[in-house]
């Protein structure tokens, strides 16, 4: 979409002073409405059709909208500063990893300028007696080389991993003369992914000896490199189902509809009733051997809900009846709950997983996530039983990069597609961002009893979370489950807790949601998503505990309220008025 297209519709609708109800009011014959776009008088008073509204909607995605309502946001009439609570990115870091990263750095230089120093060049390092130089250089009175210490004794006396093997590792890794070699994942670096992967995120299923993992340039590229490969693959293929548990992050709603993939979706729906838990009978929907994959965040966005006990294990059921699906979990959220158990730990045979450290470290600059899959996996299975002509030809291709293409695993034809097959030998995530995953999971690792980062990042949203559900007058959700990431504030229920169900019906008559989120941003510099564009009910906008202080949460309720008691005065004002003939 066009920035500038995009303004010029944002402002058609804001010159509208014309009153619409939002679709799905409009379409209910038996709302009770005796406001007539003439005689209401509300923010807007020109007229724009449902029809122009839903396809403005339509057409841009939530996060589009959210960029748009930013630039209202700056010259909001009420000159407050602005208050964006619209994107997930964290505004908090983990400084220990980088300052680790640095250090890292400056001991793989001394290694490098021992075998050759000429000016600014170095040589390659040398190999033999590293983990001694290692150990000399080590302070263990410094608080990061002591993590440092801890981290290598951590690998070679729990994952037993050879020191001087690792040391190379890390310090050829982080120095990044050579290419990913293997191409998927370093050695060592893919048992501390595994061992990490395990800790964090399947409670106490035991599957890092036999899960493989594949760094990817974070969870966007992990996700396009699993559709794109499972295209490529024959394993989905055009008309087939696929079932996406909504609301959900807008690009898997998107992506499907796009580069020619021409699936069919399915929503499977968790609801606020059901504590936006996807309720079991909601899965059954998966029984059916015509759904041939299931693509689901989990902890959800923008809900930041974990799926229950029970729904694991109604799932878990559900997969009996229909064996060959395909699950793919974005797991991006998992650290954020207690006790988190991740689909894959429950079902790793019918499972891709997805994780990026991006949100819980916040590094999303950084680029890194990863996709990890079991040796023994559906997908691989398919794939062997795809018609010997659709074989054949996938042979054809991979044959250029293995000498077997026929069990080439799809862990790797997606790490080979990644780069068009053909420069399959220069893939694979740089060498240095595979170190600082090594050296952000070690963090966890050494502490993994109870890791006070992670404990930390979760108390952290968790204030920020009480406090706007506080000083909205709502009821916090305390299941568990909550990651209490982001909230979804139901505006129709505000309006009804605070004024009475007669002013929530006036006020969807006079506006969509969508223009009320404009005009919150317009207003009063606040910017929320806009819940539909997560196919979240009309009336919810999500709001990320992810990017601002604790009492800019108070303040945003504050504001919130402070445009509802506008309107509601605009609403008591039309009341006085005559009523048309
Ligand atoms: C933020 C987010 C991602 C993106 O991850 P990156 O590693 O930053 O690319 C993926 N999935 C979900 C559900 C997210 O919210």
């Amino acid at each position: 979409m066009k920035l500038h297209k995009l303004f010029t519709l944002l402002g058609t609708i804001l010159l509208i002073t014309g009153l619409f109800g939002c679709a799905s009011q409009a379409s209910d014959a038996s709302a009770p409405s005796n406001a007539t776009s003439e005689q209401s008088v509300g923010p807007y008073t020109q007229e724009m059709t449902d029809d122009a509204a839903k396809a403005l909607e339509d057409e841009l995605g939530a996060f589009e909208i959210t960029t748009a309502q930013r630039e209202l946001a700056k010259s909001n009439t009420a000159g407050y500063e602005v208050l964006d609570a619209g994107r997930g990115n964290p505004n908090w870091v983990n400084a220990k990893a980088r300052r680790a990263y640095t250090r890292l750095m400056d001991f793989a230089i001394e290694e490098c300028q021992l075998d050759m120093e000429k000016g600014d060049m170095a040589g390659h390092g040398i190999r033999e007696k590293i983990a001694e130089r290692f150990d000399a250089a080590m302070n263990p009175n410094d608080e990061i080389d002591k993590f440092l210490i801890d981290a290598v004794a951590y690998c070679t006396e729990q994952l037993s991993i050879n020191k001087a093997k690792l040391l190379v590792e890390l310090t050829d890794g982080i120095i990044g003369n050579y290419y990913p070699d293997p191409s998927r994942c370093l050695t060592c670096t893919e048992t501390i992914l595994n061992d990490y992967l395990q800790s964090t995120l399947y409670a106490d299923a035991d599957l890092k000896e036999t899960t493989q993992v594949f760094p990817t340039e974070g969870g966007s590229a992990a996700m396009s490199y699993v559709f794109h490969s499972l295209s490529h693959n024959h394993v989905l293929s055009p008309g087939d189902k696929i079932a996406i548990a909504t609301p959900i992050f807008t690009p898997y709603l998107q992506i499907p509809g796009v580069n020619n993939y021409g699936l069919v979706s399915v929503s499977v729906t968790s609801t606020a009733e059901e504590g936006w838990d996807i309720a079991p009978k909601e899965l059954e929907k998966l029984k059916d051997p015509n759904v041939k994959a299931f693509f689901l965040v989990n902890p959800s966005n923008p809900a930041s809900h974990a799926l229950s006990d029970k729904s694991l294990e109604a799932l878990v059921e559900v997969v009996k009846a229909n064996p060959d699906l395909v699950i793919l979990t974005d797991d991006v959220y998992g650290t954020f709950v207690d006790e988190f158990r991740s689909v894959y730990s429950v079902l790793p045979h019918n499972t891709i997983l997805v994780y990026s450290y991006s949100k819980l470290y916040g590094a999303t600059g950084w680029r890194i996530g990863m996709i990890a899959m079991n040796e023994d996996n559906v997908v691989d299975k398919l794939i062997a039983q795809l018609p010997d002509e659709d074989k054949a030809a996938l042979d054809d291709e991979y044959d250029i990069v293995t000498e077997d293409p026929a069990s080439m695993r799809f862990i790797d034809r997606m790490c080979a597609d990644s780069r068009s097959i053909g420069l399959y030998h220069t893939s694979g995530l740089a060498t240095p961002s595979q170190v600082f995953m090594d050296i952000l999971s070690l963090t966890h690792l050494v502490n993994k009893d109870a890791d006070p980062y992670i404990e930390q990042s979760k108390a952290l949203v968790r204030e920020r979370y009480d406090a706007l559900m506080g000083a909205l007058d709502i009821k916090p959700d305390q299941d568990r489950e909550n990651a209490q990431y982001y909230a979804l504030i139901d505006i129709n229920e505000l309006c009804n807790a605070r004024f009475g169900d007669d002013f929530t019906k006036w006020l969807n008559e006079q506006m969509t949601d969508l223009e009320f989120l404009n005009d919150l941003a317009a207003k009063k510099g606040v910017v929320l998503m806009y819940g539909p564009g997560f196919e979240a009910p009309e009336g919810n906008v999500r709001v990320s505990l992810a990017n601002l202080d604790k009492d800019d949460y108070t303040e945003i309720a504050r504001r919130l309220n402070e445009l509802l008691d506008e309107y509601h005065l605009l609403y008591e004002q039309e009341a006085q008025l005559p009523k048309a003939a």
